[in-house]
């Protein structure tokens, strides 16, 4: 194929194979085929494994959307009458999820915590005996605004002890960091296929304990389409989703796990630990700071602080960087002004290399002292 290939350096959607990007092209299809019912049956079941779960007791329950339609399902869908949802919000996207609850008007509590630093689990143990009507708590895995991997092993544990459900956004983590259901004490995981398993942005998934879905059958309907129960029972009924799938990312995003399972869950763990390996010394070799200090990161996302330079101009180092096909992502981190490097994609540690050069001489072309200068 020739299509160019640009290296996204965003946090998602991520850098895909010319063979996932291909089945783009697939001969038409109507999803009601069972050949079509076949490969999102299978997909289903590969996401559940990439999860570590066993298919019995876990299902995968996709839907046509990108990742927040999964926190929007599942603090929809998941929290009983008269019960409260505790958000652990260390980031951006807890942040998205207190939003979330604020428009369905659900009861919540937000327990706001440090934005620069890993969630430290004692600390939710105090809300939970002090409110026995949470009954769902959320929190985010990998803080992709910032970078931090929180310790939902030690979290999900506590959560277990108070007899709660567990939600987990492990969208920007998921089959990139080892994860396992039930090892790390999660009911629901959330993941999206633009991310760890390097395919198309608009098919996202909800991993999940059967048990607690089947329970859920009675909860309080908020949303007709974005619904966990009514997805996951048109799934077991016809195998496939209530309303038409994105038939083509279907195909992209099963095309992903397989090549995830041919690279192996260690093996692609190595990598994305020695492209963000790379990442770190390309800053440091050009001078460049990190926001977060680095025992708080996680191997997935870089927060680089601007530099203090006359010259500095973000837009115009990004720009001269997307013209040789790399791609910055701009947005500042809670208020600071930083840059963002993510390894999330179909990349290795000479793409890293060949971005540092590029970024050399954008600095140097926008005569902006290197090594840089805070
Ligand atoms: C990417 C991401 C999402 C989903 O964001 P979309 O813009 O809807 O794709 C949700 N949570 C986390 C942690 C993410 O990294």
């Amino acid at each position: 194929m020739n299509i160019k290939r640009n290296i996204l350096l965003n946090p998602g959607p991520a850098t895909t194979t010319d063979t996932v990007k291909a089945q783009l092209m697939a001969p038409d299809m109507c999803h009601r085929e069972q050949d079509f019912v076949d490969v999102i049956e299978k997909l289903r079941k590969d996401l559940v494994k990439i999860a570590h779960g066993n298919d019995k007791d876990y299902v995968a329950v996709l839907f046509s959307g990108s990742g927040t339609i999964n926190m929007d399902v599942a603090l929809n869908s998941l929290l009983p009458d008269g019960k409260k949802v505790l958000i652990v919000n260390n980031g951006a996207y807890s942040s998205r999820a207190v939003d979330i609850c604020k428009y369905y008007g659900l009861s919540y509590i937000e327990l706001k915590l440090d934005f620069t630093a890993p969630i430290e689990p004692g600390n939710i143990k105090e809300v939970l005996n002090d409110n026995p009507d949470i009954t769902l708590v959320y929190t985010t895995h990998h803080e992709t605004g910032s970078g931090i991997l929180n310790d939902i092993r030690s979290i999900g544990k506590i959560v277990h002890e108070h007899q709660a459900v567990f939600v987990v956004d492990a969208t920007s983590s998921f089959a990139l960091v080892p994860l396992d259901i039930v090892k790390d004490n999660v009911d629901f995981l959330l993941a999206s296929a633009q991310k760890g398993i390097a395919a198309m942005p608009g098919l996202s998934f909800v991993i999940g304990r059967r048990d607690l879905i089947e329970l859920s059958k009675d909860y309080p309907k908020r949303s007709y389409y974005c619904h966990l129960y009514r997805q996951y029972h048109h799934f077991e009924v016809d195998g496939e989703m209530q309303f038409t799938p994105p038939v083509q990312l279907v195909y992209a995003a099963a095309q992903g796990v397989k090549e995830y399972f041919a690279e192996g869950e260690n093996d692609k763990y190595k990598r994305i630990v020695r492209v963000n390996q790379a990442i770190h010394e390309g800053l440091k070799r050009l001078g460049f700071k990190e926001y977060i200090k680095r025992e708080n990161q996680g191997p997935l996302v870089v927060s680089v602080l601007y530099p203090n330079d006359i010259n500095w101009d973000f837009k115009k180092v990004h720009d001269f960087c997307y013209e040789r096909g790399f791609i910055l992502f701009p947005r500042p981190v809670g208020g600071v002004l930083a840059f963002r490097l993510g390894s999330l994609g179909a990349i290795d540690v000479g793409d890293i290399d060949n971005f540092f050069k590029v970024l050399k001489d954008a600095l140097l072309s926008l005569k902006i002292e290197v090594p840089v200068r805070y």
